[in-house]
């Protein structure tokens, strides 16, 4: 991108453009070329977002496309058909042009208003970022697990957090598939961290923001994947909770309200079924170790669906109604 700074002298007169790494010079282009900071900021977190949610999505609809990568799915007689993919994709899109478009425009004043820095260069060293990034998903992590589990009782699940179990076994585009009202409750422990931080400090830049909402957005699109690979990052990290944790919320209703780790679920019980579940499944393998890998499966098949119609039982009962059919069907 070509760009001529002595045109935008209020914003970059003082700053050698020389000196500047790739990025930051790309970061001084998009702003000379948007000319209004407001503008700029406002568009470059709108299609950060976008680009980063359906591309971290797309290659989960491709793996589901594909039958070798059954065996790792943690439902596997639960794909989701490309009608649903679909359906989901324009609900999460409605939702993000008429909720998330407007929040997203609205952050660059209130940004500036306490003291983030967004047009300037150069950026922080990732020696600094790395720690902020850090606290953000401690942060992060507390407030959805009290909230998502706010969310579970009585009318805020039922006109509010439903939408959002309409999969029992979700897959990576589902993870934004939500009630407005749940983006936004949700959507405050993401930024709060970042805000809290700037409004202290008085010292932080929107790139450390930008990095750190990147990778939330692939901690959740990857824990509603519906896949746990041996190279997924809770086999190298014990306490991420990735998508064998998150999987398991969808599928029994109960249990595993914290987003990136599993302790907080650990300290307080709440993965009491999750842990029963787990540990009778490997009983279960251990005790059928010379049955055929069909029997196995049909064995696991069946502890799930257990599993699962307890957790309709218990959301018939949050919302005071009759237990109802779930939309994945099984192939
Ligand atoms: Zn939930
Ligand atoms: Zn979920």
């Amino acid at each position: 991108m070509s760009f001529n700074v002595t045109s935008h002298p209020d914003l970059y007169s003082s700053t050698d453009v020389a000196s500047l790494n790739w990025f930051e010079q790309q970061w001084v282009a998009w702003y000379v070329a948007i000319g209004n900071p407001v503008i700029a900021t406002g568009l470059m977190s709108f299609l950060l977002h976008e680009i980063v949610y359906f591309g971290r999505a797309i290659p989960w609809i491709i793996i589901d496309a594909i039958p070798y990568f059954r065996k790792w799915k943690l439902q596997a007689n639960k794909v989701p058909s490309a009608k649903e993919q679909w359906e989901c994709t324009k609900m999460v899109l409605f939702s993000h042009f008429t909720i998330e478009l407007p929040t997203i425009w609205l952050f660059h004043p209130l940004a500036e208003s306490i003291g983030m820095s967004t047009y300037q260069v150069p950026f922080p060293s990732w020696k600094i970022m790395a720690p902020q990034i850090a606290f953000f998903f401690f942060f992060e992590d507390f407030f959805h697990f009290i909230a998502h589990q706010l969310l579970h009782t009585g009318p805020l699940y039922k006109h509010i957090h439903k939408i959002h179990h309409k999969y029992s076994a979700p897959f990576g585009l589902a993870a934004e598939y939500a009630h407005p009202a749940e983006v936004m409750i949700l959507g405050t422990g993401t930024i709060l961290g970042p805000l809290m931080y700037c409004y202290f400090t008085r010292d932080f830049h929107i790139v450390t923001m930008y990095v750190w909402i990147t990778l939330r957005l692939f901690q959740a699109i990857d824990a509603h994947s519906g896949y746990d690979f041996p190279w997924s990052l809770q086999h190298i990290l014990p306490f991420w909770s990735g998508a064998e944790h998150h999987d398991f919320h969808h599928m029994a209703f109960t249990n595993n309200f914290s987003t990136s780790f599993r302790w907080w679920d650990r300290i307080c019980g709440t993965d009491d079924k999750y842990l029963e579940y787990r540990a009778r499944v490997k009983a279960a393998k251990a005790a059928m170790k010379n049955a055929t890998k069909e029997q196995q499966d049909a064995m696991e098949r069946k502890l799930m669906a257990e599993v699962e119609a307890e957790g309709l039982r218990a959301e018939a009962e949050a919302e005071g109604s009759a237990p109802r059919p779930k939309t994945v069907k099984v192939q």
